[in-house]
């Protein structure tokens, strides 16, 4: 089968938290599995990250995982059942220590809310779904009219659309979860809620502290995050366009130009980009995509995202493995057509940047080639990607299993490990004799071979055409 240049992410959960059903997801091409801290428990992630690897051994299918931590979201506290309500209705939101000073009165968990917030904004809770304006303010409490109908439970998320708060980059719980991701050596982190390219850095710090090379992955949420978003983006290794969160922290018709504002901000400074949340969300209870849904994904993969990601359609969903297959489908329909092309504007800052950009000019310019990265670091293989050649596949070799595990992620990069020869000559052999045994490579291909780590004749960046 050909290759599928958009990689899939899938979200791991009660409906597929079991070998079998792990081995099935990655058997039907997913290629990074999501944990989501809001959800798991330690226990859980030790015992599933433990079962994606036996899984992904057992069928010699190579796959990522990512530990997505909850971050500093603003909740409500406990309520009995549920709260109804109505338009005009008066709830205060209130620190926990205090005592209700009207008759409806819920907690939240951020002691500094009314420092953060004015007279005259508006409040969203749970998904965006009920609307207060804030009409007062006193130290610790809120009081708020209702904007729209609707129910309240217990834990709510709380949106603050346009409103910078001074939560911290990463809460207790984050912490605690990160101590899990070091110990797992999961190969991707992602930070929700990330505000400004500060709280990438803090991140970095805490990893290095604790030998985690996991890469980091910033979501990009609100609108705080989106004024940041190239020092952002220039500080992460990847970043993720969370349109859960996003869609209510922007105006619903902003999302999709900020979507593509994003994905053309990551291709100009070459980073990994990752669309998510509700691609198939009909899914989770119906056995076929929506039109439109489909056409959403279509469109991620003409932007030439990275990848796309599956939450509650592959957590809780109904039909998980048929979520795959459905994206698997479309991503190479799609590929078959034009990208958008975005990284036509890539910034090239490095002259390692500038080779690269000259083998996948060669590239293009050759019909049917394919090209080879072998790759210590990933750099290369990273820097290649980010140029998104026309029609080459890139095959990368390294000798380092974290670093195949996090080429999972780029977009048309197909990393295969590798123990590198002793001269340069017998590696490029033995890279195009595998890729011809996997029938990715047919004799008389041209082949553009590029390196920085062979040795020999090849200790500088080199880049070499040869025929397969
Ligand atoms: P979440 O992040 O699923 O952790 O909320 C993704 C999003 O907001 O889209
Ligand atoms: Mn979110």
């Amino acid at each position: 089968m050909n290759n599928r240049k958009t990689k899939i992410i899938s979200t791991l959960g009660p409906a597929t938290d079991s070998p079998e059903k792990i081995r099935e997801l990655i058997e039907a091409g997913a290629n990074i599995f999501r944990l989501n801290m809001s959800h798991a428990s330690h226990p859980w992630t030790r015992e599933v990250v433990d079962r994606i690897r036996t899984q992904s051994g057992g069928c010699g299918i190579s796959v990522a995982t990512l530990i997505d931590l909850q971050g500093p979201s603003i909740r409500t506290g406990d309520v009995e059942g549920k709260l109804q309500l109505s338009r005009g209705d008066t709830v205060e939101f209130r620190n926990a220590d205090l005592e209700p000073s009207t008759e409806v009165s819920v907690t939240t968990n951020y002691h500094e809310l009314h420092e953060d917030v004015s007279v005259g904004d508006v409040m969203l809770v749970d998904n965006g779904e009920i609307h207060f304006e804030i009409r007062r303010i006193d130290p610790g409490r809120l009081i708020c009219e209702v904007l729209t109908d609707g129910e309240m439970g217990s834990r709510r998320h709380i949106n603050l659309p346009g409103i910078r708060v001074n939560l911290p980059p990463l809460t207790k719980k984050d912490m605690l979860d990160l101590e899990i991701a070091a110990e797992l050596q999961v190969d991707f982190i992602a930070i929700s809620f990330v505000r400004d390219a500060e709280h990438i850095r803090f991140l970095r710090e805490q990893l290095a502290e604790k030998d985690c090379h996991a890469r980091i992955v910033a979501k990009i949420e609100d609108q705080e995050a989106v004024k940041n978003l190239s020092e952002i983006i220039l500080e992460s290794d990847a970043v993720m366009v969370a349109r859960g969160d996003l869609g209510i922290e922007v105006h619903i018709e902003e999302l999709p130009v900020v979507q593509r504002a994003i994905l053309k901000e990551a291709a100009r400074i070459g980073r990994k980009v990752i669309v998510a949340t509700h691609m198939l969300e009909s899914m989770v209870e119906n056995p076929v995509p929506t039109r439109a849904e489909v056409t959403d994904v279509a469109n991620a993969v003409y932007e030439q995202a990275d990848a796309v990601m599956l939450s509650g359609e592959t957590s809780v969903g109904q039909y998980p493995v048929k979520c795959i297959d459905v994206l698997d489908r479309i991503a190479r329909r799609m590929e078959r057509e034009p990208g958008a092309g975005f990284s036509r504007g890539i910034e090239l800052r490095t002259e390692k940047q500038h080779t690269v950009k000259s083998a996948v000019v060669l590239a293009n310019s050759l019909k049917d080639s394919k090209i080879i990265v072998f790759t210590a670091r990933g750099v290369l293989a990273n820097y290649a990607a980010h140029q998104r050649p026309d029609h080459s596949p890139i095959y990368a070799f390294s000798p380092d299993e974290g670093v195949i595990r996090a080429l999972h992620m780029n977009r048309g990069v197909f990393p295969f490990e590798m123990e590198f020869a002793e001269l340069p000559e017998d590696s490029i052999r033995k890279a195009i004799d595998f890729l011809k045994g996997k029938e990715k490579i047919e004799s008389g291909d041209p082949v553009v071979i590029l390196s920085d780590v062979l040795g020999g004749a090849f200790d500088t960046d080199a880049i070499l055409l040869r025929r397969a």
